[in-house]
């Protein structure tokens, strides 16, 4: 098996330059962080809030870290009021986005968010539905928002082998992102599609992704 480093060249090899790479280094140690950071890599991927504030403890403070699991409302004012994520990617429903908001403003920071949109096949996936998130731009949701940036969508595709159920949706959260910018024309820095993974990140890409989330084809598989 390939080591972090020629992993991650082979895969910056694939990517176009406008393409952003974050290294999803979750239930990996601190040491494959390192190995990722030594070979060039600044941005990196996190799922559970302990283990981010953990590893950014440990780790050189010019590193970038994404926040990309599900957060729970418990756990939002510890990642807030860190000021360790440069990016919440993985903001679900609206009032996960108010109550980062709240905190936000009450930590004195603007936090920088993603809005996850659920489009796959899996009932089990997190995000809001397509038509729920288009009402929440067109209503002006967003002008509410004191002390939170959204710079963009992000989702992820059905965890399938059928590359054109893949493509198409891909296609849909493309569109979807086209749709918010038509309708809010006041919102700007909506700029982010975060989307495609190990297996399907190519597929991400030529659909209109603009930052690609990567972890077992850097770090190998994960032990949960
Ligand atoms: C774990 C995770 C990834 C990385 O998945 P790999 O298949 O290991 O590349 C990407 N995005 C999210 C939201 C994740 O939770």
């Amino acid at each position: 098996m390939p080591g972090i480093k020629e992993s991650l060249a082979a895969i910056r090899s694939t990517l176009p330059p406008e393409v952003g790479l974050v290294a999803v280094s979750k239930y990996h140690p601190a040491e494959a962080v390192a190995e990722a950071y030594d070979a060039g890599q600044r941005l990196f991927g996190e799922s559970r809030v302990q283990e981010l504030l953990d590893k950014a403890g440990r780790l050189p403070s010019d590193i970038r870290w994404h926040f990309i699991g599900h957060l729970q409302t418990n756990k939002v004012r510890a990642l807030v009021s860190s000021g360790v994520a440069s990016l919440i990617e993985s903001v679900d429903s609206e009032r996960l986005l108010r109550l980062i908001d709240k905190e936000s403003e009450r930590a004195g920071i603007v936090s920088r968010v993603l809005v996850q949109a659920h489009v796959a096949q899996e009932e089990t996936k997190f995000g809001f539905l397509p038509d729920e998130l288009a009402d929440f731009f067109a209503c002006g949701g967003y002008r509410s928002l004191k002390a939170t940036h959204i710079c963009g969508l992000m989702g992820m595709a059905s965890n399938t082998d059928d590359e054109a159920r893949v493509r198409a949706d891909f296609a849909a959260l493309a569109a979807l992102k086209k749709r918010i910018t038509d309708t809010a024309e006041d919102l700007t820095g909506f700029d982010i599609l975060s989307m495609g993974m190990s297996h399907d990140y190519l597929s991400a890409i030529a659909e209109g992704s603009n930052l690609v989330r990567v972890g077992t084809a850097i770090f190998g598989e994960r032990v949960y």
